[in-house]
């Protein structure tokens, strides 16, 4: 599969010099054309940073010290996003790749109509368009994510939650972007609407070709919906699978902690057993492995090295990557 977006060993921190804390540590990952990626982990283990990292809409503090963001990177032009002008990066950001950000239902201007909200991204990056045809595609998107265009004229309290972030997600997707990012995109809806409407986003990406990063502390929807799999812990990517791998045979006893928090989807029940302990405290991380004070299997490197991210020395180890002193790396990642 052609990558769409190749992250190279970036690095996020908040703050500067010696209170400089580490959010996101040498994080390498690629994104194939029309897959969907999953990144899970707690809060606080740098997934959201990540994804306001590789965009570029960090606020201070926050601060990108290292890496590299390559879009297209076996095309003719490949180019670092982390090296855009302003201009170049605004177009970027909607055009090549969209973002739909936790609680974005609620960024919807109340005062306009939604079909307003969509033609005016229209007015903004592609001016050339006539009004006719402004109309014309926003009407069309609303359809796609499953809105009827009688509510073209709606405002925004007009229409329940759901409906709401179907909206954001047309605004999303109304450029055609390469890309679409969502950060928690369904949280504040309830399990039955989240299903429906990622359901039908995996439907358009099918139509559409877009790839997706999707981020979600909740791993029974990323195992349901994503294609593979990265787990974040203590701002770096512990594993890395398909998904179906993953959910079958975790090898980082993070991963292994994650999946063991909620109910198998299928098959036979599985005790629940959640993870003791809580998150690390960025400011304090532990030495070696950051999840060695945790970690049921901790021995006796764990405390001091930190276990490399790279292909396990397992047989089908192809196309998995992890971080732990159980698995060392066969070949390292990035
Ligand atoms: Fe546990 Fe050690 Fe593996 Fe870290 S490296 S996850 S502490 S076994
Ligand atoms: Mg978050």
């Amino acid at each position: 599969m052609e990558p769409v977006l190749e992250i190279r060993n970036l690095n996020v921190d908040y703050g500067l010099g010696d209170r400089a804390v580490q959010a996101v540590r040498d994080v390498s990952l690629t994104l194939h054309k029309g897959e969907v990626l999953g990144l899970a982990g707690e809060s606080g283990s740098g997934k959201s940073t990540l994804a306001y990292g590789m965009t570029r809409l960090l606020a201070p503090p926050g601060a990108i010290t290292g890496g590299e963001v390559i879009y297209h990177p076996e095309q003719g032009s490949p180019y670092d996003v982390l090296a855009l002008s302003d201009r170049a990066l605004r177009q970027f950001r909607w055009a090549e790749t969209a973002i739909v950000f936790q609680g974005a239902m609620n960024s919807l201007n109340p005062v306009h109509k939604i079909s307003t909200q969509l033609t005016d991204v229209l007015k903004a990056h592609e001016p050339k368009l006539s009004e006719h045809s402004r109309n014309a595609r926003a009407r069309e998107m609303l359809k796609l994510v499953g809105i009827s265009t009688d509510r073209m004229d709606a405002f925004p309290h007009q229409l329940s939650g759901g409906m709401r972030q179907r909206v954001m997600i047309g605004m999303a997707l109304i450029l055609q972007p390469q890309v679409v990012i969502m950060d928690e995109p369904t949280t504040a809806l309830d399990v039955v609407m989240q299903r429906q409407i990622l359901g039908q986003l995996i439907d358009l990406r099918e139509r559409l070709g877009f790839s997706v990063i999707f981020i979600t502390h909740d791993l029974s929807l990323l195992v349901e919906f994503s294609n593979r799999i990265a787990i974040m812990y203590g701002g770096r990517i512990v594993e890395e699978a398909p998904a179906a791998t993953l959910y079958r045979d975790a090898l980082h006893p993070y991963s292994k902690g994650l999946l063991g928090s909620f109910p198998a989807l299928r098959g036979p029940r599985r005790e629940l057993s959640g993870i003791p302990g809580s998150p690390p405290d960025l400011a304090g991380m532990p030495t070696g492995c950051s999840f060695h004070p945790r970690c049921p299997k901790a021995f006796e490197p764990c405390s001091t090295a930190i276990p490399v991210l790279g292909r396990p020395d397992i047989p089908d180890g192809a196309g998995r990557s992890v971080a732990c002193w159980l698995h060392p790396a066969e070949q390292p990642v990035g």
